[in-house]
C-alpha cells in the first residue's frame, strides 16, 4: 500500500474496541457515550479485515483500544491474529491500560506477542486515581508483572501532564531503567472534547528533555519508527518523545488506523476515513481493497495540531480512533 505522497503503509493500528475501564482526564470525558454492539466489527469481521491488510503487506498490528483487553472474546481474537505472525506478519503489538494484564498475559505471550506498551502517567496511588478517574494502581503494577513474567517485553507510555506528573517523569524514567523498561513520553493532542482545558496541563517535551539531560546521559538514537517518535539511548533502555505538537514528522509516516467501526483514518489529526465495515459485510476483500485505495490516494500530508485552538483538531477522542 502507497499513498498519494509516496509513503508505504506496513503498520495498522486496530482499534478493537471503543470502551474503557478507566476514563483518563486527556483522554475521555467522565461520561463517554460508547458505541452500541451492532456497530462494532465483529472478531470474525477484524480477522478478516487484518488479512485483507497483511496481504497488501501490512508486516505490523498494534492492537488498541479503547481498552483492548476489555473487549469480549478477546482471548479468541489475539490468538487467531498470532496465527498469522510469522505468515505475512512480521510482529503483533499491543497498547493497554494494563488493568487486565495479570489474567492475560499468559495469553498475549502463548499467541506470539512478544512486546507490549502500557500506559502509566503516575506511581503515585492517589494521582493515578485522579488521573485516570477510577485507577486502581496496584493492579496495574500486579499487571507489569505478570506481563515480564510472561516473557512480554513491557514499554511504559506516560503522557507528560503539567501540574499533574511533571515532577515524576524523572522518577519515572529511574524505575523504568532500573526494571529495563523502555519509557515513551507523550504531549497531550487535542483529539476529542474531555469536559477540561487541555492547555492547563500542555506540556511541551523539549523542555523535558532539556530537565532529563541534567540528570542523565542522552544518546540521540538513530531508530525510526514510521512514528512521530524520537529516541534517546539511556544506560540500558530508551527513552521516546512523542511530540506532535511541538514538532511533526509526517514525512516518514508508514500507518493508517482502524477504529472499532472498521472506519479507517488516513491520520490522527485528521477527519479523512473510508468506512469498511459495511463494505466488509457487503462486498468482501475487493470492495475493501477499492476503498482502501481511495483512503491512500487522499491520507494527508500530516497534521497540525494545535493547542490553544479553540476547538479539538479533530472531533473524535482518541479512544475512536485507536492511540
Ligand atoms: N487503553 C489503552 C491504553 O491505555 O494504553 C490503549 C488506548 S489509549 C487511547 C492509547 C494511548 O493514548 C495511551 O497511552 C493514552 O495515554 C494516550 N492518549 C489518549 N488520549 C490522548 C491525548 N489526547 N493526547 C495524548 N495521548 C493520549
Amino acid at each position: 500500500m502507497i499513498d498519494g505522497f509516496g509513503r508505504r503503509i506496513t503498520y495498522v493500528r486496530m482499534s478493537v474496541t471503543d470502551r474503557c475501564d478507566l476514563r483518563c482526564r486527556y483522554c475521555m470525558a467522565e461520561k463517554m457515550t460508547f458505541l452500541p454492539r451492532k456497530d462494532v466489527l465483529s472478531l470474525e469481521e477484524i480477522v478478516e479485515l487484518a488479512d485483507i491488510f497483511i496481504a497488501r503487506g501490512v508486516n505490523r498490528i498494534r492492537l488498541t483500544g479503547g481498552e483492548p483487553l476489555v473487549r469480549k472474546g478477546v482471548d479468541q481474537l489475539i490468538p487467531a491474529l498470532g496465527e498469522r505472525v510469522g505468515r505475512g506478519l512480521d510482529e503483533l503489538t499491543m497498547t493497554t491500560n494494563g488493568t487486565q494484564l495479570e489474567r492475560y498475559a499468559p495469553m498475549l505471550s502463548n499467541a506470539g506477542i512478544r512486546r507490549i506498551n502500557v500506559s502509566l502517567d503516575s506511581r503515585d496511588p492517589e494521582r493515578f486515581r485522579h488521573i485516570t478517574r477510577r485507577g486502581d494502581l496496584t493492579q496495574v503494577l500486579r499487571g507489569i508483572d505478570a506481563a515480564c513474567a510472561a516473557g512480554l517485553k513491557v514499554k511504559i507510555n506516560m503522557v507528560a501532564l503539567r501540574g499533574l506528573n511533571e515532577d515524576e517523569i524523572a522518577p519515572m524514567l529511574r524505575w523504568c531503567s532500573s526494571r529495563g523498561h523502555d519509557l515513551t513520553l507523550i504531549e497531550t493532542m487535542p483529539l476529542g472534547e474531555v469536559e477540561e482545558d487541555r492547555t492547563e496541563h500542555y506540556l511541551p517535551l523539549s523542555g523535558v528533555r532539556e530537565q532529563l539531560e541534567r540528570e542523565f546521559d542522552l544518546i540521540p538514537s538513530l531508530e525510526r519508527t514510521g512514528g512521530p517518535a524520537r529516541y534517546y539511548e539511556v544506560g540500558e533502555v530508551r527513552l521516546g518523545f512523542i511530540t506532535p505538537l511541538t514538532n511533526n514528522f509526517c514525512e516518514g509516516c508508514n500507518r493508517v488506523r482502524v477504529a472499532a467501526t472498521g472506519t479507517v483514518f488516513g491520520c490522527l489529526g485528521h477527519d479523512q476515513k473510508v468506512e469498511l465495515r459495511d463494505v466488509l459485510r457487503s462486498g468482501g476483500a475487493e470492495a475493501v481493497n477499492h476503498a482502501l485505495d481511495e483512503l491512500l490516494a487522499g491520507k494527508p500530508k500530516g497534521h497540525q495540531f494545535q493547542i490553544e485552538a479553540p476547538r479539538p483538531a479533530v472531533g473524535r477522542h482518541m479512544s475512536v480512533t485507536g492511540g
